[in-house]
């Protein structure tokens, strides 16, 4: 996962871009970085660590110009070195150009050894290095940036949601079955697309829409323009966006992402309803669903768990008793809110198990009686493959393991998840519009090994090329 920014912006872009992106941050802690353009210089600055440590005021200063994109990695596909920090830059015979993108492509590894043995030289290990690659290769021979991007996003698969800054223009792209989010918003003297709406937010814009699947978006200081490059018969949406990923402020496909949250809330109370004397979220992740299992269940809200949000990533642990501490400081319990209480423990899901037992321990601790733990998500079954960070299968406490067996491993008195047909009416897109491959285990695109569901993408015809003209590419049922 990772957050993009583009701003077009006639006061200069350097610290809205900066702004956009510290809103962005819950995206991606790994690195960050921001490229401008002025007259004939693009500017870049990007490092390792967060927004804030990675930019001040003189840097920011120094990045000039009316146009520009920014980034905030979290690394789904190549290492964690200096490397692989975006945006990535790609100069020749006068062009510019500077890209950043979110999501995952499942073809990297053909993609690359097909420009490698055309002579490309790749100098990161990321499939973000391979779009530029294409585009700035389709751009020597189309005459547009549209073309470029047509012929890019027909070799694609998977996931990708691209800002790209051209000789001072920006472009925002989305994948034709939308898995990652963009949306367009109008700020004082310009426009900026963004991840999520709190990156328009954050600058005080209005949120105008979001980039449709299979959309380009031009933004020069003309104002924006569009072209659909690509049409599908579905959508995908990320639904770990909805659960987990997104900021709860964040409107998201049109839908606040705080509602859905607060919905699966009150459904997962319906689901299976228990008597309690508390219902306490785990912060921050669990309290709009808390909010809602409050609401319907008519049973008090009450914080039992207090985060310290002064915990930076630089925190030294060297051993592992250290490890261990660094977990209290990191999150207490409030004891008086939790003993001899009957408490209803709400998380958003259970990935790999450790943090669901290290809580309930914890609160088990601090003298509560019963703990039932509620979750906002199905078990999570399957890896993704498209930008979220989920691990493999045999790291997946829910796939080998049913609910009972889960409860027994992270020692709660009940447990239950929302069942997918809630989450799916919760979030208020049909299931055939999401991606649930984490919850089901069949994909959008198809990926070797695994199942996938069907999916017809068509790509617009192009301007220039007659061999960019339309093309229908049909995904088979694997199943
Ligand atoms: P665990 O079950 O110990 O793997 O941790 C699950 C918790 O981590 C969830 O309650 C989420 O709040 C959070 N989480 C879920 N998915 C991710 C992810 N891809 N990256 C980081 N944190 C996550």
């Amino acid at each position: 996962m990772c957050g993009i920014v583009g701003i077009v912006d006639a006061s200069g872009v350097s610290f809205p871009l900066y702004y956009a992106l510290y809103a962005l941050q819950h995206r991606g802690q790994e690195s960050a970085g921001i490229s401008t353009f002025e007259g004939t210089t693009l500017y870049t600055h990007k490092a390792q660590g967060l927004v804030a440590e990675v930019f001040n005021s003189q840097i920011l200063q120094k990045l000039q110009g009316n146009a520009g994109i920014g980034h905030v990695r979290y690394p789904t596909t190549g290492s964690k070195i200096p490397e692989n920090v975006q945006p990535f830059n790609f100069r020749y015979l006068g062009l510019e150009l500077s890209i950043a993108h979110n999501g995952n492509l499942v073809n990297t590894a053909e993609l690359r050894a097909e420009y490698e043995r055309r002579g490309q030289i790749f100098s990161t290990t990321t499939d973000t290095e391979i779009i530029g690659s294409i585009i700035a290769d389709a751009l020597r021979t189309s005459k547009s940036m549209e073309d470029a991007v047509r012929l890019c996003m027909r070799r694609l698969r998977g996931s990708y949601s691209v800002v790209a800054l051209v000789n001072g223009t920006v472009y925002a792209f989305r994948d034709p079955l939308g898995i990652k989010p963009l949306c367009i918003g109008k700020i004082d003297h310009g426009y900026i697309v963004a991840s999520e709406s709190v990156a328009i937010d954050a600058l005080d814009g209005t949120l105008l829409r979001d980039v449709r699947p299979g959309e380009l978006v031009c933004i020069d200081e003309d104002g924006l323009s569009s072209t659909q490059i690509a049409t599908a018969n579905r959508r995908a949406h990320c639904i770990f966006e909805y659960i987990y990923f997104a900021r709860a402020d964040s409107v998201m496909d049109g839908t606040l992402v705080y509602d859905v949250r607060r919905r699966i809330g009150q459904r997962l109370y319906d689901a299976k309803p228990v008597e309690a004397d508390t219902v306490c979220p785990v912060p921050d992740s669990g309290i709009a669903y808390a909010a809602g299992y409050a609401e319907r269940s008519c049973i008090p809200f009450v914080e039992g768990l207090m985060k310290n949000r002064y915990m930076g990533r630089t925190f030294i642990m060297p051993t592992q008793q250290q490890r261990e501490r660094a977990v209290r400081i990191k999150l207490n319990t409030v004891r008086g809110n939790l003993k001899d209480k009957r408490v209803v423990l709400v998380d958003d899901s259970i990935v790999r198990g450790t943090t669901s037992r290290r809580i309930v321990n914890m609160i088990r601790e601090a003298g509560a009686e019963e703990i039932h733990l509620r979750v906002g998500s199905p078990p999570i079954i399957a890896p993704c493959y498209l930008g979220v960070d989920m691990p493999t299968r045999a790291e997946l406490i829910a796939s080998s393991r049913d609910v009972e067996a889960v409860r027994e491993s992270v020692g709660a008195t009940t447990l239950a998840y929302i069942p997918l047909e809630d989450l799916v009416e919760a979030i208020g897109w049909s299931e055939t519009n999401l991606c649930t491959g984490c919850l089901t285990g069949c994909y959008p695109v198809d990926i070797p090994g695994e199942r996938s569901c069907h999916c017809i993408v068509d790509y617009v015809a192009g301007t220039h090329q007659a061999d960019l003209s339309s093309f229908k590419m049909e995904k088979e049922r694997t199943a």
